[in-house]
């Protein structure tokens, strides 16, 4: 079988449906060198021929290059030979995600539609704000979960994204801003969230190698900790998570009993209320300091009622959980089947979890006129409604 007809099982909305294998080669068989670890790039330097003396050298100077320097194209690379351009250019190959479409909203928000070398279209979110710039992040081209107020959600999974593409968002952010070559200070984007298309659990190693990258202090060293992974709540990978990437979890929770959860998080057939929070309580690496983040989508007569937010407190506390809340005004797409709780309720509702102890601010939409709000993203490629993609699940 070859690499990208390559099955593996990765769950549909409940359990493992095979979709393609993200592994896809350039059409002109060059070696992509974005998102490969330094001593894979040595590797592919010394498949390529070079000595292994050379290969070493050749690829700590790409790897600055690349990420302390954001140099896309061998001849601006002054201390490599000359000479060895065309030889690099020829069997190598630096990228970006191609840009397809760039829009800015009113209040600063940008998102970018982006595509793979292969065509797959996927999105990408910058929110500017006082004091830090937040990168959204997709793992997945659409995403298999199909939660049920989300727009991804209703997109059929494409392909998982590979780590040049993941790595490759935030270099191209950088691009856009301005912002070679890394330095610490002074810098407009400053956060990363894993919350743009698809369910970053579901696409660990590349998440976690891409991630890897972004952190390196070599590379574009951000610090784990302005870096947020959000799950809808994978439990078996979420040890993993925390020992292998050790970045911020969050937990897309919208919900406090089975009935409801199950409704709108289908996952949660799969994995229950009881052994996600359980999950969180042994989260590797979460204290006071470091706490975990539920997100809680607010929508109108579901999921929003002062005994929810009773509740919710309850469970918090029982689990013994070091947490934060994140109330999310739930934002409307075409044919969604839910509408956003009223100000009130969801000033009600936060208020019980304040009296209860735990911070639960009200995340304000950002981007909402260009589409790029929580749960907005969607390509063109894949309008259908609602109603449609239920028909076809069912079918
Ligand atoms: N798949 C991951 C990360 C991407 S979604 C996850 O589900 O956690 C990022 C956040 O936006 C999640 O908390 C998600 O539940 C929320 N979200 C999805 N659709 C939304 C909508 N229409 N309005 C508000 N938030 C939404
Ligand atoms: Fe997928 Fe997250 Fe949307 Fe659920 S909320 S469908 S997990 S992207």
């Amino acid at each position: 079988m070859s690499a990208d007809t390559t099955l593996m099982p990765i769950p549909g909305p409940i359990d493992p449906v095979p979709v393609p294998r993200a592994t896809v080669s350039r059409a002109d068989g060059r070696v992509e060198l974005v998102g490969l670890s330094k001593d894979q790039i040595r590797d592919a330097l010394e498949s390529a021929g070079l000595e292994p003396r050379q290969a070493k050298l050749r690829a700590k100077q790409l790897w600055h290059w690349i990420y302390n320097r954001g140099v896309t194209d061998v001849a601006l690379m002054t201390d490599i030979a000359k000479a060895q351009h065309p030889w690099l250019a020829e069997r190598f190959h630096i990228a970006r995600p191609a840009v397809v479409e760039a829009q800015v909203s009113t209040d600063g928000t940008r998102k970018w539609l982006l595509q793979t070398h292969d065509g797959h279209d996927f999105e990408m979110v910058f929110i500017p704000d006082a004091d830090r710039g937040t990168l959204c992040v997709s793992s997945q081209v659409g995403c298999t979960l199909n939660c049920r107020f989300c727009h991804t959600g209703t997109m059929r999974l494409v392909r998982n994204l590979e780590p040049h593409e993941i790595v490759g968002q935030v270099m191209l952010a950088r691009d856009s801003l301005g912002e070679w070559p890394s330095q610490p200070e002074g810098r407009m984007l400053t956060n990363i969230v894993m919350m743009g298309m698809g369910e970053p659990l579901y696409n660990f190693d590349n998440v976690r190698d891409a991630l890897k990258i972004v952190m390196d202090g070599d590379g574009l060293g951000l610090s784990k900790r302005r870096i947020t992974l959000s799950t809808s709540g994978v439990v078996p990978m979420m040890e993993r998570c925390g020992d292998e990437i050790g970045v911020n979890l969050a937990v897309s929770l919208h919900a406090v009993t089975k009935e409801i959860r199950d409704e709108i998080v289908p996952l949660n057939r799969k994995y229950g209320i009881e052994e996600l929070l359980q999950a969180c309580a042994d989260y590797p690496g979460a204290n006071n300091a470091r706490r975990i983040t539920f997100e809680y989508v607010m929508l109108k007569d579901k999921n929003d009622s002062d005994e929810h937010a009773r509740e919710l407190v309850r469970l918090i506390r029982h689990y013994r959980l070091p947490a934060k809340v994140n109330l999310i005004p739930f934002n409307p797409w075409p044919g969604a089947p839910y509408d956003c709780s009223t100000p009130e309720r969801i000033r009600s509702f936060s208020n019980i979890i304040f009296e209860g102890g735990i911070s639960a601010p009200v995340r304000t939409p950002r981007g909402r006129d260009i589409d790029a709000a929580c749960g907005q993203l969607k390509t063109a490629a894949e309008k259908k409604r609602r109603s449609q993609v239920d028909a076809e699940r069912a079918a």
